[in-house]
């Protein structure tokens, strides 16, 4: 697979990852005390089409949402149901769309009215994680410095950054060469070029690292229940440093 983007195809992917920030964007102002996390995934997928793209996880790997409702200890992958979100929740919403062709993916993790300092803090810590890798991100570091950046900084503010999940190439394919991770060590990995276009998303818990299945089968939790949060971005690597497409 070329892992290497054109200009143009660039172009395409920071068109469709606007429509994408925009729209999460909405779906994050909808998130608050008593709506469900289905009705979030409804408005979500109204507004992809109304901008004339598609969602692309709608029956990716038989997905059959188009938003990914994360609420408290599920990291990612969460099922939208009629779970009522209520006041001291946190709930991760990610998306993806498709536009002429390629995909975007984006992540936010929204705090549902009051939640405590702790909590607030981890939300914080994860969108800085995000902060840090993409500053690292330009041609020549390897997908292993961003993940020992990310590491780093997460391990110090003591979080705990999940292993078994990572970030990924995007384009055609919403998940495509090479794997991000979000740990690591420096000058390993893959070696990143000009042209191409990664997703960055470190995923941190309060507690242990250790991930499984959530009930519905798709999402996963963390084992011992303590909080996940998570951000990602996707972003185009130059020789200087990288374009963040989902803005
Ligand atoms: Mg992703």
């Amino acid at each position: 697979m070329n892992l290497i983007k054109t200009p143009e195809e660039v172009n395409i992917m920071a068109e469709g990852g606007k429509i994408l920030a925009a729209v999460l964007k909405e779906v994050e102002k909808m998130a608050v005390a008593g709506m469900t996390t289905l009705q979030l995934d409804r408005a979500a997928e109204a507004l992809i089409l109304r901008y004339g793209a598609k969602p692309a996880f709608k029956g990716y790997q038989g997905f059959p949402y188009s938003l990914c409702t994360s609420v408290n200890e599920v990291i990612v992958h969460g099922f939208p149901s009629n779970y009522v979100l209520k006041n001291g929740d946190i709930v991760g919403l990610d998306l993806g769309v498709l536009w002429k062709g390629y995909n975007t993916d984006m992540a936010v993790t929204v705090a549902i009215g009051e939640i405590p300092f702790e909590t607030k803090r981890l939300m914080d810590v994860t969108k800085k994680a995000l902060k840090l890798g993409i500053k690292k991100a330009r041609a020549g570091v390897t997908t292993g410095d961003i993940g020992n950046t990310i590491q780093r900084y997460v391990e110090d503010q003591g979080f705990g950054i999940i292993r078994d999940l990572q970030g990924h190439g995007i384009g055609k394919g919403v998940h495509e060469e090479p794997g991000v991770p979000n740990y690591g060590q420096r000058h390993k990995g893959t070696k990143l070029e000009e042209g191409m276009v990664i997703c960055i998303e470190p995923m941190l818990t309060m507690g242990g690292i250790t991930i499984k299945k959530a009930k519905d089968g798709y999402g996963f939790t963390t084992r011992d229940g303590s909080l996940s949060a998570h951000f990602e971005h996707t972003i185009a690597i130059f020789k200087d440093g990288a374009r963040i497409l989902t803005q």
